[in-house]
């Protein structure tokens, strides 16, 4: 099995190249060694982080996951996001701790 991936862990996009035999993953085309980690978890578990809104008093605030979490969790994340209403959300506040038990915080992003 061959695919082909662009590196998303820098600006630089290296255009990689992962190859599976026999359950071993190589991959070429990585300026360094993060797409190699990149490129194996894409394969095996694939990971991102989520930047969303969450509600509040005043209307609504931008919030992100503190780390990546699998993508087969990031709807069931937006949709824990959703059920809040915050009377009050700073800048860097956690307002989810461990978000789906993914090692993941939510916090807010924005100062407004
Ligand atoms: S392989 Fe390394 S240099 Fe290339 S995009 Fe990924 S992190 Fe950046």
């Amino acid at each position: 099995m061959e695919k082909h991936l662009i590196c998303i862990m820098c600006p630089m996009g290296c255009n990689l190249t992962v190859k599976e035999e026999n359950g071993e993953i190589s991959v070429t085309g990585n300026g360094c060694n993060r797409g190699v980690v990149f490129a194996k978890e894409e394969l095996t578990c694939p990971k991102r982080i989520v930047t969303t809104s969450v509600k509040t008093k005043n209307g609504v605030k931008a919030c992100k996951t503190t780390a990546p979490i699998p993508k087969n969790l990031m709807f069931d994340c937006v949709k824990e996001i959703e059920k809040l209403r915050l009377k009050d959300a700073k800048f860097g506040q956690i307002i989810i701790k461990n978000v789906l038990g993914t090692g993941a915080d939510v916090i807010v992003t924005a100062n407004e």
